[in-house]
């Protein structure tokens, strides 16, 4: 049964991308104003279309990559790639939101960029899209947000799994509005939205479907990585991305 939900979902998923994408495409049309100049509300009103209909794709696309995984459809590469092009190329799609926000973001990888990894690049590269724009949204005016790369010869996993051997970790940490210590460990769980008190509003003001660390968290597993969180409400958040390192000889001073 669970195989044919994951079926039908990647099925209908995949069928309702075609007609999203048409009205993505003709609002941009609109909106570049070819076929006639707009009026000012008539421009807000196509924006609005356009922003509704992007956040639809990013659902459908999750859903998709959900169904996916849950029916062991999705596939990862393995391959050697390079921490900081991975770093480089999340920052690179975030930046403009974190601008417009107020919220400081380094502007390229820090520490050891030159590290190697082992896995899938573009899905390396959505883990941190995600991780990175989640901090962006969690942090306030004149916050920051900070990701850098180190490798770790034995890393922390804690106690739901034991490190085997060097990893890169991905480090991002931001000055935001932290978790409630009650909400840390079903952050992961798909469709959970954290929720503390007073906070709330503020929280769900923010656009968000609550999938994405629910599939970062089964992509990393996918790829033989891991995913930890470290919170202080009010102070801020690190998530952090373990992927295997590429040797196991292989040592920041090496790297
Ligand atoms: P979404 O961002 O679409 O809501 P996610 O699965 O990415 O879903 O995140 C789940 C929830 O975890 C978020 O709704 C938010 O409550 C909390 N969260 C994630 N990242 C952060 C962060 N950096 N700071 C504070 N809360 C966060």
């Amino acid at each position: 049964a669970i195989n044919a939900k994951s079926n039908f979902l990647a099925t209908m998923s995949h069928e309702i991308r075609t007609p999203i994408n048409a009205v993505l495409g003709y609002s941009e049309l609109l909106a570049l104003e070819l076929a006639g100049p707009l009026t000012v509300e008539q421009r807000a009103q196509v924006e609005r279309i356009r922003a509704s209909t992007g956040h639809l794709l990013t659902l459908v696309n999750e859903v998709l990559d959900l169904a996916k995984i849950e029916s062991g459809t999705l596939r990862v590469e393995v391959r050697e790639s390079v921490a900081g092009e991975a770093v480089n190329s999340a920052l690179s799609m975030v930046r403009l939101q974190a601008a417009a926000k107020g919220v400081h973001i380094n502007e390229q990888c820090e520490g050891a960029c030159d590290a190697r990894y082992v896995g899938d690049r573009d899905r390396v590269r959505q883990i941190l899209v995600n991780l990175v724009a989640n901090a962006v949204k969690f942090t306030k005016e004149g916050g920051s947000v900070q990701v850098m790369c180190t490798v770790q010869a034995e890393p922390p996993f804690g106690r739901s799994r034991k490190s085997d051997g060097p990893h890169v970790a991905f480090q991002v940490s931001d000055t935001g509005i932290g978790i409630a210590p009650d909400q840390l460990e079903h952050i992961f769980e798909a469709f959970v939205q954290a929720e503390s008190g007073a906070r709330s509003p503020y929280t769900r003001e923010q656009t968000g479907t609550g999938l994405g660390l629910a599939i970062s968290l089964q992509l990393a597993h996918q790829m033989r990585g891991e995913i930890t969180v470290e919170s202080e409400l009010g102070v801020g958040s690190t998530f952090t991305l373990y992927m295997p390192a590429a040797d196991p000889m292989d040592s920041p001073g090496r790297l």
